[in-house]
Order: C-alpha cells, then sequence, then structure tokens
C-alpha cells in the first residue's frame, strides 16, 4: 500500500470536541511538546487555520514551575529551548505568550477564542491533565500528532514488539521512506500575532533566575538548549558519525551516536524533519539509524499512548510477569537501596560510572543504559520496587527523561517488547546481562576512565 500526505493529513489533525459556537476573536495554539516553530506540524495547522478564518493567532505556553518539584535541571534545560523559541517567533513577528500557571490565566484566554490547536499527549498523564485543564469550555479543540507519522494511522492498537510495528511501517511505506512538506514558515507572516508586545523573555529570563539547580551537573549542559542548538546537534552527527553509526553506536567509549533524545524529548527538533533529510542522504527504512529513530522511537510512542500503565508493571507481557514473579523472593547477591543507587554506592565500578554520567551530565549512553536497568533489577528486593526506583532516577536525572522512550526503556529491561530468555536465579526468563559482556564489546576500562575525567559528551 503506498500512502500518500492527504491520507496522512486525516490522522495526523484530530477534533477532540466540538463546539457550534464558532464566533472568537482569534485562534490559539498550546504549545506543550512540541517546542520549535520550524517543521511543528500543529503550529503549521493553526496558521494555516487562522489564515483561513482571516484571524489572529495567539501561540502560548503555560509554566509550571511547582510540577516535578527535584527536577529544575530540566525546568533549566526547557525554559533555555522556550527562550529560543520566544526569539525565533520574534523573527516572524509573531509573539509567544508565556504564562505561569499561578496567573491562572487560561480560562481567561480561551473563553475569547473558539478553536484551540494542541500537542497530542501521549500518555494518560498528560491526556488527564489537558482534560481537566478544558473541563468545560464550549469550543473546538483539536490534536495534533507530530510523529513521522501520526500513530493511529499505523496501528490501532498497543503493539506487541519492534517486529510487529516495523512490519506495519514496511508495508504502508512500500519500503522507502516519504519526505515531508512543511509549510509553517509560508504561513507565519501572512498571520497577525494576537498581542505583538509581550514580555515573555523577560518572564522566561525570571523564571530562570528562581531555580536553584541541583550542583551535580555541568551547567554548560543544560543551557546548550533549543531548537537552533538541537539542528547544530543533528548536523553534526549526520556530516560525522551517520556513516559509521552501525560500528560505533553501540561502544560507550566515545559518543558516536546522536545524542539528540533530549532535544526530541522537549519537541527542540522534529523527527520527521531529520528522517526528511536522510531521504535526500538515500537512507532507506532499514537503515540502523532510522531503525531507532523511527521504529524503536514510534514504538514507545505507540505504547504510552495505548497502554494506560504504561508507568508500571502490569504493562509487562504475562510471560514477564508471570517468570518475575516466580523469581521475586530468589536471594540477591547485593541489595541496594535507592540512595546507593542514586549516589552510585554499589560495589560495580561499571555501573557506578554510568551512573555517575547520568547525575553529571543528564546522559547515559544507550548501550549502558542497558546494562544500568538490568542491574537495578538484579539488586533490588524484588521487581516491582526495582521498577520504581529505576523510574525515578531515569525521569529526575536524564534530560530526556519523562518521555515514552523512557517507560519503555526501563520495561524492557523486565522483558516489554522482548521475548523469553534461558531461565536463571532472579531474572528468570528475563534478557541478562553481565559485566563480561562490557569487558568482551568493548574497552569498559577506558569508559571508566573517561566518566571519572568527565571527559565524555
Ligand atoms: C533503561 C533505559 C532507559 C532509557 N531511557 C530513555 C529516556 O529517558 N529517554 C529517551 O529518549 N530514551 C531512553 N532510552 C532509549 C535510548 O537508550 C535512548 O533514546 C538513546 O540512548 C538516546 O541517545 P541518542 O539520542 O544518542 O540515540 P541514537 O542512538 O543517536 O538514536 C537516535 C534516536 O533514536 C531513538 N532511539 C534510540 N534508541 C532507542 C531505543 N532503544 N528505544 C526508543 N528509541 C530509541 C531516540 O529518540 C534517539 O534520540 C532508554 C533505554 C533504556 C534501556
Amino acid at each position: 500500500m503506498s500512502l500518500n500526505l492527504i491520507d496522512i493529513e486525516s490522522f495526523r489533525t484530530r477534533i477532540e470536541r466540538k463546539s457550534t459556537n464558532s464566533k472568537g476573536e482569534f485562534i490559539a495554539y498550546w504549545m506543550t511538546n512540541a517546542q520549535r516553530v520550524d517543521c511543528n506540524y500543529t503550529l503549521e495547522r493553526a496558521l494555516k487555520f487562522a489564515h483561513k478564518e482571516r484571524l489572529p493567532l495567539k501561540i502560548f505556553f503555560i509554566y509550571n514551575p511547582g510540577h516535578y518539584k527535584t527536577l529544575e535541571r530540566h525546568h533549566c534545560f526547557m525554559l533555555h529551548g522556550l527562550l529560543e523559541v520566544n526569539d525565533l517567533l520574534k523573527k516572524y513577528n509573531h509573539s509567544f505568550h508565556f504564562f505561569s500557571y499561578k496567573d491562572n490565566l487560561l480560562k481567561e484566554i480561551l473563553d475569547r477564542c473558539n478553536h484551540l490547536f494542541i500537542d497530542l499527549p501521549y500518555t494518560e498523564r498528560a491526556r488527564a491533565h489537558l482534560k481537566k485543564e478544558l473541563i468545560g469550555l464550549d469550543m473546538n479543540i483539536y490534536s495534533v500528532d507530530n510523529l513521522y507519522l501520526p500513530l493511529t494511522l499505523i496501528s490501532k492498537k498497543q503493539e506487541f514488539s519492534a517486529a510487529t510495528l516495523r512490519k506495519k511501517y514496511y508495508k504502508i511505506l512500500d519500503n522507502t521512506l516519504i519526505g515531508q512538506d512543511f509549510s509553517v514558515l509560508e504561513y507565519i507572516s501572512k498571520v497577525d500575532s494576537f498581542i505583538k508586545n509581550t514580555d515573555s523573555r523577560n518572564q522566561i529570563c525570571s523564571e530562570i533566575d528562581k531555580l536553584n539547580i541541583d550542583n551535580l551537573i555541568d551547567k554548560n549542559y543544560l543551557i546548550r538548549s533549543g531548537p537552533i542548538t538541537a539542528q547544530n546537534v543533528i548536523d553534526d552527527f549526520l556530516d560525522n558519525s551517520l556513516d559509521n553509526y552501525q560500528e560505533n553506536s553501540n561502544n560507550p567509549e566515545f559518543i558516536k551516536n546522536s545524542t539528540i533524545s533530549r532535544y526530541l524529548h522537549y519537541g527542540h527538533i522534529s523527527s520527521a524533519k531529520i528522517i526528511t533529510k536522510l531521504i535526500e542522504n538515500n537512507l532507506k527504512i532499514d537503515h540502523p539509524f532510522i531503525e531507532q529513530l523511527l521504529i524503536r522511537r514510534e514504538l514507545a510512542y505507540n505504547f504510552t499512548y495505548y497502554n494506560k500503565n504504561y508507568n508500571n508493571s502490569e504493562s509487562l507481557p504475562n510471560w514477564a510477569i508471570k517468570t518475575l514473579n516466580e523469581h521475586n523472593y530468589d536471594k540477591r547477591e547485593y541489595l541496594y537501596t535507592l540512595k546507593d543507587f542514586e549516589f552510585a554506592k554499589t560495589h560495580d565500578v561499571y555501573w557506578n560510572s554510568a551512573q555517575h554520567q547520568l547525575l553529571t551530565s543528564g546522559y547515559i549512553h544507550g548501550y549502558m543504559r542497558m546494562y544500568w536497568g538490568k542491574k537495578i533489577l538484579e539488586w533490588t528486593s524484588n521487581y516491582k520496587e526495582a521498577i520504581k526506583i529505576a523510574l525515578y532516577l531515569n525521569n529526575k536525572y536524564q534530560l530526556d527523561g519523562r518521555n515514552p522512550n523512557s517507560y519503555v526503556g526501563i520495561l524492557w529491561c523486565f522483558g516489554l517488547h522482548d521475548r523469553a530468555w534461558k531461565e536463571r536465579k532472579v531474572f528468570g526468563k528475563i534478557r541478562y546481562m553481565n559485566e563480561n559482556g562490557l569487558r568482551r564489546k568493548f574497552d569498559i576500562n577506558r569508559y571508566v576512565e573517561k566518566v571519572s575525567k568527565n571527559n565524555l559528551f
């Protein structure tokens, strides 16, 4: 089956709520997970609609400083990105409205508008939050899916594994990636901004000033944020490391993978844009980088979208729950508390290095993330507690945390999207990893040395 852009469009924008009351002073876009101007499908849809209706567009972001209290490094990264969004919009003569949640302005804004565009929320938690905020509002609400292909087009249910999802992509794309058309810039200058002069930049800076960021992390990582930086990061990767991605990306001794996940998480860059660029380089759908950026990533979104238990063990496959329960009371050789894990106080120098990398840079190399998660299972008194600890640490410290990939990455360590392996203590039939594997695959001691000198990343 081959696909054209009209087919895609009918799945990309969804009418969440319909109202007969169509009068309003402006069209609104509430930006949440697509914090960018370029290649932002939601912004593009909102602009086209505003242009058609001959109404101005109000683009706003509502910041909740009290949300996720322990995560000030994330707030810092995000707020620096929003400064860039603000400046980019200004360049096109549009203003960006940045409100604090405490201002309670949402209802006031939306009372004057009848068409609201939102970024499609991909988790139950995000959906519930939006639902609560928009309760009782008589207006038209449209959600827009910013994945490469809209997830409801690809699959109407939770996919069992990468293999089942991959098959659907391959079938629908006829083994050929399709380029995508972004017309944001074409419309942006044709639509007026609602209020020209706002002091959003000052407001964002004043929120940054209030942050009390943990002193574990080098602050330089946090200000390297935003759509322009994201573009530079991906361009550098495509120019210098893509050709050897397959050989190098599983070696944590040096960073030869893209490191784009934190920017994707905040929506600073569009995966569809990166994939469209790769098509120009004649990459095929089965290229290993496309496998990660498209299949693995969109599998994670498929999972959190369709499974309400995306953040706990209830969503594991039956075989995994059975085997983990059977081995839940096996004696563990080492047992650690959350604090031991958090401050890298285990007996294992490799694990501690991964945790140290996380604390100091908000990132762990992909291969070491697997080892990191597997060992938390091995050294915690029971698997449900292990999932909680892994999620807590991942989401507190990884700059790409709280993403669909976070939940799927961690639950993968407990059997999600995987198959049964040879049975052993504690793990049961869950895939096992040990330090011999690290020694065999690369020079793990060099990794340890580099992390200890903060020499990675
Ligand atoms: C225990 C554990 C926790 C993880 N936590 C997170 C997390 O919090 N946030 C996060 O974005 N990813 C997470 N991952 C998935 C993966 O490790 C990271 O996406 C990847 O390492 C990010 O580095 P990169 O951008 O350099 O990846 P690259 O190798 O350059 O890949 C490019 C992009 O492809 C996607 N991708 C790569 N590997 C995977 C994967 N296994 N599953 C899904 N998508 C993938 C990501 O969007 C990534 O940015 C986790 C994996 C594990 C095993």
